[in-house]
């Protein structure tokens, strides 16, 4: 059926809307919302509003009434959800190494074999790495270790970390070090050295020991076991030194593959289990050698969408029965919609992150918009190279007519089908996605599986929101919180 809003210049403030079962849901360019009945939407849309009425207070308390339009309250509002916009690259991907001990069946990382030692960054190439990261105009920080497998070239790790704090003394960052790795190579030397120099370590588990032995391959060994044992081993050092376990855990990655789907269950139960207390359902994405393998790993996304239904569902449940985990897209997309702030997730903001707010280096020194343009290298695609670490100034690698092509294309008020969605003040997209999956960057929404999934997650959300009881509404404001871990900053 289609709502009617043929004399809306009356009464209503600019706006959109999305029918939503019997709701409606309506935004505004600045991301204030309201879900309405069909009822009280035709009244919104036609200027048949009583002057007082309940419904007139709540329109003009979202700002979506025209004649009472706060100008100022709408510029602040947009202002505050793009505050990120000028402050540079924060997070820095550091690839130490290709080389992996594992084989992971959808693996995104262009991994090579241990014995692949040439895929070593050297020192000089992680120094000259250190010398780029800290010319970033962002007063904060992040650089997170991945690979390949970190733990195989520890030294260059230790040799990156003991560089940054020593150069930020005058660089003055909020300096953070983060390390992604399968924990297969932990030991207690190389954990009391992470711990002592506050890098926070996080895995990835995908599910039951059952699924995630099947699709992380270890020669020899069970990756479910040692990643599990050296998790349980990591929070037990955490507590041991006085931190709050409720901060202070190892946090895991999920990979969804079409395995995963029916076992959301399964998956949710294994985090809890863990003492995770985020859970991200990610789909699988098109990168690395997960092209190779699509045909096993891949899935329509409204199998996804019904899968992400039944597990936020049952995380949901969970809360009410006291268990504290999150779901991190319901947890991004929820700060956005409820708090006016955005939380400056990379890959779902407008305009999107690459370059402008993260960048990827390379163990052969060269840098990249973001780590999937780098795997889109790797596999001969190398639209996304942006420089090297050892030839090129930090304003060349930033102010690359890619990084500026790449900020227009993610920039949603400039995308044909973003600026008639409802769910544009919110929402994200990732060039170097488009550029694979539909071959160009600015991509076409209604063919990205990307639209696909963020579109079907914000009705999910938003149906929750117009029906959900007051315990829920709570859990999911929750959510929102963020909570600082003040230990991983380096002093
Ligand atoms: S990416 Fe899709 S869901 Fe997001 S704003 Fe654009 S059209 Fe809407």
């Amino acid at each position: 059926m289609k709502l009617p809003v043929s004399d809306s210049r009356s009464y209503a403030a600019f706006f959109r809307f999305r029918e939503l079962g019997e709701h409606v849901v309506v935004t505004s360019l600045e991301g204030e919302w309201v879900v309405l009945r069909r009822d009280e939407f035709s009244a919104f849309a036609n200027g048949k509003v009583e002057p007082g009425s309940d419904l007139d207070v709540r329109l003009q308390a979202r700002n979506l009434v025209r004649e009472h339009f706060d100008v100022r309250r709408a510029a602040e509002t947009m202002a505050r959800r793009r505050r990120f916009v000028h402050g540079g690259p924060n997070l820095h991907l550091v690839v130490v190494t290709l080389r992996c001990n594992e084989t992971c069946v959808y693996c995104h990382a262009s991994r090579a074999d241990l014995d692949a030692v040439h895929t070593d960054m050297t020192p000089e190439i992680a120094d000259a790495t250190v010398d780029m990261i800290l010319r970033t105009t962002s007063p904060h920080v992040t650089i997170e270790f991945q690979g390949g497998e970190p733990l195989v070239a520890f030294p260059i790790v230790e040799r990156i970390v003991e560089r940054a704090v020593e150069k930020n003394r005058s660089a003055g960052k909020q300096l953070e070090f983060t390390m992604v790795s399968n924990l297969a190579l932990m030991d207690e030397d190389k954990l009391r050295w992470l711990l002592g120099h506050r890098v926070q370590i996080c895995t990835s588990i995908d599910g039951a020991k059952s699924l995630h032995d099947k699709q992380r391959v270890l020669p020899m060994a069970s990756s479910w076991d040692t990643a599990t044992k050296w998790i349980a081993r990591i929070n037990a050092a955490y507590a041991e030194a006085g931190l709050d376990p409720t901060l202070y855990h190892v946090e895991a990655l999920l990979t969804t593959t079409r395995e995963t789907l029916s076992r959301w269950r399964e998956v949710v139960d294994t985090y809890v289990e863990l003492g995770c207390r985020a859970l991200f359902l990610r789909p699988v994405d098109p990168f690395g050698f997960a092209e190779k393998t699509r045909r096993v790993v891949e899935y329509p996304r409204a199998e996804y969408l019904a899968f992400y239904r039944h597990a936020l569902d049952y995380i949901i449940e969970k809360n009410r029965a006291g268990v504290e985990i999150l779901e991190r897209y319901a947890a991004i997309f929820l700060t956005k919609i409820l708090t006016g702030d955005d939380p400056n997730f990379l890959d779902i903001r407008s305009p999107g992150g690459a370059g402008i707010g993260q960048l990827a280096y390379n163990f052969d020194g060269k840098v990249f918009s973001s780590d999937e343009g780098r795997m889109l290298a790797a596999a001969g695609d190398p639209t996304f190279l942006l420089g090297d670490v050892r030839s090129s100034s930090y304003r060349e690698i930033v102010g690359h007519p890619t990084i500026r092509a790449m900020a227009i294309a993610s920039n949603l008020d400039g995308q044909p089908d973003c600026i008639d969605c409802t769910y544009v003040p919110y929402c994200g997209t990732q060039p170097e996605h488009n550029h694979k999956t539909l071959g160009t960057m600015m991509g076409r929404m209604r063919e990205s599986s990307m639209c696909a999934v963020h579109k079907g997650i914000q009705d999910i959300l938003f149906e929750k929101l117009a029906t959900a009881d007051n315990e829920t509404l709570e859990i999911l404001r929750r959510w929102t919180t963020i909570r600082p871990r003040e230990h991983f900053l380096q002093p």
